[in-house]
């Protein structure tokens, strides 16, 4: 199987990782990795006391309405594979895998 890799100018060859998932057991909410994202990959989002997803408003940040925080993969489509946001990340919550072409 052949993966998607792009040579750099160097010459070395880069196979790019790029996100798949984020373990919403081990996340804590801490926003490390939206912080180096620079891809608008990622976004915060509530848990509630079911388990649903609910959006969190930065601007009005009830968390009454929420257990906890969890990081959620919104735009996957725009990764680049850089795994800054693994290396951030102090809970190892990131899978990444590189893409077949
Ligand atoms: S691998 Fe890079 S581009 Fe993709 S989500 Fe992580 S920080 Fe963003
Ligand atoms: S850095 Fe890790 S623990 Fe913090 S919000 Fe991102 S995925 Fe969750």
């Amino acid at each position: 199987m052949s993966v998607f890799s792009v040579t750099l100018p160097s010459g070395v060859v880069w196979v790019p990782q790029f996100v798949k998932a984020v373990n919403a057991e081990k996340c804590i909410g801490c926003g490390r990795c939206f912080k180096v994202c620079g891809r608008d990959v990622l976004q915060l989002m509530g848990v509630d006391e079911d388990g649903e997803l609910i959006a969190v408003d930065p601007d009005d940040d009830d968390d009454d309405e929420y257990e906890k925080k969890v990081m959620t993969v919104a735009n996957g489509q725009n990764c680049t594979g850089c795994e800054a946001c693994a290396k951030i990340c102090p809970k190892k919550c990131y899978t990444h895998s590189p893409t077949p072409v």
